[in-house]
């Protein structure tokens, strides 16, 4: 059985500040149990709920070197849904608000993190085939391994494979500093491993030393070895190609499943769901306070509100967007540009707009249930969950061709009635605004093209265990070599 151990900074139900979290919280338990044998090393942030610090088993503790310094690291366990957890436990480096602090202080943070989740493993008995790391937060992980670790029997022949889920994240500093906290070697520092544009680049090490790499889609795959894409690492991603792959992400159709769904008005199959998604969306008017009306078109937002995401593109054309026949709900919260251009719409357009300024669990499942479409504009788009939860729910995505968009969307063809929903190449705000009308002509002038779109959404399987399956493989064909 393989053994295989996923290293990350965010993991539901524990802690979550993105999508990272949902993925390696539900990955490791979609494998089968006979097959693999997955264990997850997290920090212990002190801001994790108490309902789950209090269940958390300690396990031991040891002092570990990290360069001059001395530090301690506890081990806390706990088994959740079959899976084992351990958890890094160390005061000085994982209090605070929020598990991400400031940059200056994260670099540390996962330096410790990074040597750590190595140097508990001898002290655990666990001795991984594979180790899965996720994000800049554990980029150093493999850099470790092949330098500090390597010569230590214990640690020899084990493999690494490296997630990106977003490369505008990339953990950078200067050499000097993250020569003095983490310890490496000098050699590291250079231009072909962790040097970056003068600085020190965490997520470079990931990419560097890893055997294998691994993207949320074939298409950000493609295009992260494109400059546009690539964040000023394209040409090390384009260098090492061949170990470069695109996974697609599920989402968990438990928790996303509009027949048991607790937070609907009605619960709903793909069945009667184009028919009766409508009581949903009548429930969801009351609630962000507009006009209660069954028919008129109504497109929902959800999302961080960051450049990313596409809101200048909005921006441009919302007055074109926001005609009589027209309801736009937004739900989200990020940079204040985009919060006042919300609050400023909805003010204009009473009648048109709602703005909800918030993290809302809750209000976002209404919107999945209650919208008739869900506009995802972005200017990159990793994978993206919004588009498949939307879906799941009967949701038209209407989305630009990037990343993973372009991979889980397939565009309305109105000869072969096909497609799950709309979408527009070009970054291009009346490239967006001329789909926009061409789904609202659908919508209103061909009701039964309309319910073949939402039909054929709710149809599809973005649940992970065809994405599990070729995280499989990967694995089996490392283990191989
Ligand atoms: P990203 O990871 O770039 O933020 P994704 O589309 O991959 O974007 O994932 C976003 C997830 O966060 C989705 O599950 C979405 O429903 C949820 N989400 C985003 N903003 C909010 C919000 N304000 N309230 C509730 N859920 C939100």
């Amino acid at each position: 059985m393989k053994k295989i151990l996923y290293v990350a900074s965010e993991c539901v139900p524990f802690i979550k500040t993105g999508g990272l979290a949902d993925v390696v919280g539900t990955l490791p338990k979609t494998f089968s149990k006979e097959e693999a044998d997955v264990r997850v090393i997290l920090p212990n942030y002190s801001c994790m709920k108490p309902e789950w610090k209090e269940k958390l088993e300690d396990l031991t503790y040891f002092s570990m070197d990290l360069s001059w310094r001395n530090q301690y690291v506890g081990i806390k366990t706990l088994e959740y849904e079959g899976i084992t957890f351990y958890f890094i436990d160390n005061e000085f480096y994982f209090t605070g608000a929020a598990p991400y602090t400031s940059m200056e202080g994260d670099i540390e943070k996962f330096c410790y993190f990074s040597k750590a989740a190595l140097a508990i493993l001898p002290v655990i008995g666990f001795r991984p085939d594979i180790i899965h790391c996720h994000d800049w937060q554990s980029g150093l992980v493999p850099v470790y391994l092949k330098t500090l670790f390597a010569g230590n029997p214990f640690f020899d022949g084990i493999k690494t494979v490296f997630t990106i889920h977003n490369l505008q994240f990339q953990g950078m500093t200067g050499l000097e500093r993250l020569k003095d906290l983490s310890g490496l070697p000098s050699y590291v520092f250079t231009a072909d491993k962790l040097e970056c544009y003068g600085g020190a680049n965490m997520l470079k090490g990931g990419l560097v030393y890893a055997d294998e790499i691994t993207t949320v889609s074939d298409t950000y795959a493609e295009e992260i070895q494109m400059p546009y894409y690539g964040e000023k690492l394209d040409g090390l991603l384009r260098a090492r190609n061949n170990h470069l792959t695109g996974i697609v992400n599920g989402i968990d159709y438990d928790i996303y499943n509009p027949m048991t769904d607790p937070y609907l008005e009605y619960n709903y199959s793909a069945e009667d769901g184009p028919d009766l998604k409508v009581i949903n969306k009548k429930a969801l008017q009351r609630r962000v306070g507009l006009p209660e009306n069954a028919d008129i078109f109504t497109i929902g937002v959800i999302s961080r509100l960051t450049d990313q995401k596409g809101f200048d593109l909005i921006d441009y054309v919302m007055d074109d967007i926001c005609q009589e026949d027209v309801q736009f709900v937004l739900l989200g919260s990020g940079d204040p540009r985009y919060e006042d251009m919300f609050r400023y719409y909805a003010n204009k357009y009473p009648n048109n707009v709602s703005a909800n300024i918030c993290y809302d669990d809750r209000l976002s499942k209404m919107i999945y249930a209650g919208c008739d479409a869900i506009l995802m504009p972005s200017r990159f788009e990793p994978c993206g969950l919004c588009q498949l939860m939307a879906l799941r729910y009967g949701t038209v995505p209407i989305v630009r061709e990037t990343g993973g968009l372009k991979d889980t969307v397939a565009s309305y063809n109105e000869e072969e009635q096909s497609g799950t929903g709309f979408s527009f190449t070009n970054y291009n705000a009346h490239d967006m605004l001329h789909v926009i009308e061409y789904a609202k002509d659908v919508y209103y002038e061909d009701k039964e093209a309309w319910k073949g779109i939402v039909r054929r959404g709710m149809e599809e399987d973005f649940s992970w265990t065809r994405s599990a399956s070729v995280y499989m493989e990967l694995y089996d064909s490392m283990l191989e070599e």
